[in-house]
């Protein structure tokens, strides 16, 4: 279903609307049960051919963000839809159906693949299981996406422990592949793998989405790879979207608190005057039912009293770019320095 009758634009791609996963939690039997707000309010769209980069530092929400997307993990409240069509945990038809439209690669390929089963019977598994034959046949599939992606097919015949890491993440990306989804969610598919052979994955994942169209979700830690990887960002701290915009807008002139903290930190990154960064101090607090406010606020050297009290939006604050702070969202939009009211706060 497109959604395109009627006049009407077709569905987005990808749509997470108001998405929520909440966990509870007991410290103690007689403890009152404390809720851990994993994900909270995380609204976005990706469309054919764009990736978006979902960062933000470990216990963010990123990979819960991704489980959702695909399923694998109930949510609490919201929607996630692809092409209209809604996902939801539990109904295994419907989940089988929507792996052919949005396949995943983990962090760790020895995670997704079995040891004791050959390359070959790995790629062309989830054809088997969805029914598919092709017209060339399984092997032939398999043996032209591994040329795609720059492997030779005698390695098909091999095991897991017989390749390197960069052939057993090609190796999971051929698996992803072989069911020619729409939707690849990566998450953090680079950080096992040696500074070389993440360039020569960036380069196959490019190389792909412009031969097929698809979209990415490209999960990630990591601020220098965005740049590579994605043309839209959207950063999450504690479980929410607190910055989104693309690329080279957030990258360049972050105006978030925690965003302009997370850029400074890696050298070379900004051009941006690195003084003007607001440090951060402390580590991340729980994401609980007891954290009021805006949750950066224990951490956020501008904070005010209202930020204690009221959860401050994501609000436009110029062409695709939203941020979601109170103070941020009161001043003027510039786009190479700071809000003077901001900078005041150095
Ligand atoms: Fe800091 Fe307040 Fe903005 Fe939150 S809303 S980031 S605490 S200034």
């Amino acid at each position: 279903m497109t959604g395109s009758c009627n006049g009407r634009p077709p569905a987005p791609l990808l749509e997470v609307v108001n998405l929520a996963c909440h966990f509870g939690q007991r410290r103690h039997p007689l403890a009152q049960r404390r809720i851990i707000r994993a994900v909270d309010d995380v609204t976005f769209t990706l469309e054919p051919g764009e990736s978006l980069a979902l960062v933000g530092e470990s216990g963010s929400g990123k990979t819960t963000v991704a489980r959702l997307v695909l399923g694998i993990l109930p949510r609490t409240s919201g929607d996630v839809r692809v092409r209209g069509e809604p996902v939801s945990f539990g109904d295994e038809t419907r989940r089988k159906a929507l792996s052919r439209s949005v396949q995943m690669i983990f962090q760790n390929p020895l995670d997704a693949l079995d040891p004791l089963v050959r390359v070959r019977n790995q790629i062309i598994e989830p054809l088997h299981i969805h029914g598919l034959n092709g017209s060339g046949g399984h092997m032939a599939r398999a043996s032209a996406i591994m040329a795609d992606l720059g492997l030779e097919s005698t390695l098909l015949s091999r095991y897991p422990h017989e390749l390197s890491g960069g052939q057993l993440q090609r190796v999971v990306i051929a698996r992803a592949l072989v069911l020619e989804p729409q939707i690849l969610v990566c998450d953090e598919p680079l950080s096992a793998l040696d500074v070389s052979i993440q360039a020569q994955t960036i380069d196959i994942l490019k190389r792909q989405q412009r031969a097929t169209g698809m979209a990415y979700l490209f999960i990630t830690h990591d601020l220098r790879v965005v740049r590579h990887m994605a043309e839209r960002i959207a950063v999450m701290y504690l479980g929410r979207l607190v910055e989104e915009g693309p690329v080279e807008t957030v990258l360049h002139a972050p105006q978030h608190p925690y965003t302009r903290a997370l850029v400074a930190s890696v050298p070379g990154l900004s051009r941006r005057d690195r003084t003007r960064s607001v440090p951060l101090s402390g580590e991340p607090p729980k994401a609980s039912s007891a954290l009021r406010g805006c949750r950066f606020h224990p951490r956020c050297p501008l904070a005010e009293p209202r930020c204690r009290a009221e959860v401050p939006e994501l609000l436009p604050i110029g062409e695709q770019h939203r941020v979601s702070c109170h103070v941020v969202c009161e001043g003027p939009m510039q786009s190479e320095t700071l809000p003077p009211h901001i900078a005041r706060g150095r």
